[in-house]
């Protein structure tokens, strides 16, 4: 299971589909990727290799923002409609996640008994979950995924996506893999830095419990109670 994500780039369906085949060691039962524009977004998902999402992704599925994902499957059978990256209620956020939400039950009685899922996933959950707290209390993106990410309890890698807003990815981390890779005039993020060796050799780490804010050119990690970290990029030195 893998998550690849870039934002700032012509082509991010290029650099997705690229990483989540480097990522294919890490084992998955289904693939999907979300790009978008100012004009377009596309949502491509398919159960098996990542061939077969390959094969889904035609000329048109372009976009200089994107999430990809490889899922093992936790909770719900590897179909289509379980496969990542998954939607809020009103399709305005897009959300990939790798891990386990351990209070996925009990959050989806206590704040999302309203809510219509498509698949079984525990990480449908979440992203319902950050646009209930953006309705409901009136926040920003940001602020819900910030709020969000103090009531899940469990495991998670999050790369999210706010369709109102394609300059930005949200980035978390507890317990699962998630490196940013910085590049020139855009940034990626992934669970292991092999995905993107091709586009960049320059990493931050981020710790658990941290949130990051990933725009094309700038990399802002926030402890969870908006504290901002500064942190040093480091290289990697890697024979390709
Ligand atoms: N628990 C999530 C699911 O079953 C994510 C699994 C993963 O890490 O790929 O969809």
């Amino acid at each position: 299971c893998g998550i690849v994500g870039i934002v700032g780039k012509n082509q991010a369906e290029r650099v997705i589909l690229n990483g989540l085949h480097r990522l294919e060691y890490r084992g998955y039962d289904s693939a999907g990727l979300f790009v978008a524009d100012e004009s377009h977004h596309h949502l491509v998902k398919s159960p098996g290799r990542i061939k077969n999402l390959e094969d889904k992704v035609t000329a048109e599925v372009t976009g200089n923002i994107g999430i990809g994902h490889t899922r093992w499957a936790t909770h719900g059978e590897p179909t289509e409609e379980n496969a990542h990256p998954h939607t809020s209620q009103s399709g305005q956020l897009v959300l990939v996640h790798n891990g386990v939400i351990e209070n996925f039950e009990e959050i989806q009685q206590n704040y999302l008994s309203e809510h219509t899922f498509l698949g079984q996933t525990d990480t449908e959950i979440a992203v319902h979950l950050v646009e209930e707290l953006k309705v409901k209390e009136n926040l920003s993106t940001k602020e819900a995924f910030r709020k969000a990410l103090s009531i899940i309890k469990g495991s998670y890698a999050f790369g999210l996506i706010d369709l109102t807003d394609l300059q930005t990815i949200y980035v978390a981390k507890n317990k699962s893999p998630l490196l940013i890779g910085l590049g020139d005039g855009f940034n990626v993020i992934c669970s292991d830095a092999l995905a993107v060796l091709d586009q960049t050799d320059t990493f931050v780490e981020i710790e658990d419990g941290e949130m990051v804010t990933v725009t094309a050119d700038s990399v802002v990690i926030e402890k969870q109670d908006g504290q901002v970290v500064t942190r040093d990029s480091f290289k990697t030195q890697v024979d390709l």
